[in-house]
């Protein structure tokens, strides 16, 4: 196809590969030639070198990022019983993950500018609970797109209730609030390694973040089993681990995610740049926050027809998220709502959508983007 009118794809994990080739088929051949093929030397290693990276005293690899929540939630012993709120306005996997471990999720509604919780309405849950649920345990706080949460005020809220504040870092590795990096500031944090994640795996991959020694070891139990003996469960355990060959890659992407960060992070500000004078509006950015554009996000009441003359001009597009999740038909009607509603969320799933996002995006791939945004003025 011809480069000037086949469609930039929105998101293309296959270029992450090809940027690193011959490290990451070198590395894959390391792993297979090992005859060690889940938990092992890359595995532990690339627990290291993550917890080195982010800052944290542990990291605990696991299947993928849905399980690295459920993980946190059942090494705290939170399930049955409890309640967990989160937003509707998230990979559905969030809330997936809430059930997996047994827990009652409560969705909260969003700020529209950031499309992260609204920080007031967790105060007001916390303070006073929806009746009819179980004692609110923990709170989710989804960094979602890449920027950071108005996390100030949800800790404050959830150590006043005495509540655990989770990160939900899965589109958010890198990103930082006030300078510190996100998954260092709640309890404990789970990173998704999807491959279209700013840090991805070849397949499947999650790993979370803790200071907390006693919970990371727990875990570390529970995602095999319930094993700290060979054969010998002492805590009621799953089987998510993840796996050699998977570690091995991540080993040889994890030292470029920092310029993947960046160069995400100039592809947004040319975006902005192109948008000025035009129909839409770049996505907010919090002042305190350093936003790593896992999605570079815009919202218009013509999703459509924006979309379709983009796509006029060869740029790929996609739409994160259709459905809130209270209204996709497993959680409609059973899912409890914050006493807000989830208007907003309503109302971004409606108008939100996503222009390419990825680090090896050409120069010249992002000029004709740039374009097609800057035609959108006329
Ligand atoms: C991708 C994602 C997850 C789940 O990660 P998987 O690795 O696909 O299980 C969880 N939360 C959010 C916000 C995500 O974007």
């Amino acid at each position: 196809m011809n480069a000037t009118n086949s469609i930039i794809a929105q998101a293309d994990p296959g270029a992450g590969y090809r940027a690193q080739q011959a490290e990451i088929d070198a590395a894959v051949a390391r792993a297979l030639a090992s005859g060690w093929y889940i938990l092992g030397k890359e595995g532990e290693a690339f627990e290291q070198e993550f917890a080195a990276w982010l800052g944290t005293s542990r990291a605990v690899g696991c299947a993928n990022g849905t399980d690295a929540l459920a993980l946190i939630l059942r090494g705290l012993g939170i399930g049955p019983g409890c309640t967990v709120a989160t937003v509707s306005h998230t990979a559905v996997a969030t809330v997936a993950a809430i059930e997996m471990a047994g827990a009652t999720p409560l969705l909260l509604d969003i700020d529209p500018d950031t499309y992260t919780m609204d920080p007031d309405e967790l105060a007001a849950v916390l303070e006073d609970p929806p009746p009819g649920l179980p004692p609110i345990r923990a709170a989710i706080a989804v960094h979602l797109y890449g920027q950071a949460c108005d996390l100030g005020p949800m800790l404050a809220a959830c150590e006043r209730a005495g509540v655990v504040l989770i990160e939900d870092c899965a589109q958010a590795h890198g990103a930082t609030l006030g300078g510190r990096k996100l998954g260092t500031l709640g309890r404990a944090a789970a990173f998704s390694l999807y491959p279209t994640k700013n840090l991805g795996a070849l397949g499947d991959g999650g790993v979370l973040a803790t200071d907390d020694f006693e919970l990371a070891e727990r875990i570390g139990a529970i995602r095999q089993y319930g094993w700290r003996e060979r054969y010998v469960s002492s805590l009621v355990g799953v089987n998510s681990r993840l796996d050699e060959i998977q570690a091995a890659i991540l080993r040889v992407k994890l030292p470029r995610l920092d310029d993947g960060n960046a160069r995400r992070q100039a592809i947004a500000a040319a975006y902005d740049a192109a948008l000025a004078g035009g129909p839409l509006s770049p996505p907010a950015r919090r002042a305190d926050a350093g936003h790593v554009f896992h999605q570079y996000v815009l919202r218009s009441p013509d999703r459509a027809a924006m979309q379709s003359r983009l796509r006029a001009d060869g740029v790929g597009t996609g739409i994160h998220y259709p459905v809130p999740v209270h209204q996709q038909s497993a959680y409609e009607g059973r899912i409890a709502l914050g006493p807000a509603g989830c208007a907003e969320t309503a109302r971004a799933s409606q108008e939100v959508f996503s222009l390419p996002m990825y680090p090896e995006l050409t120069d010249e791939q992002v000029e004709r983007i740039c374009g097609a945004l800057r035609n959108l003025a006329g």
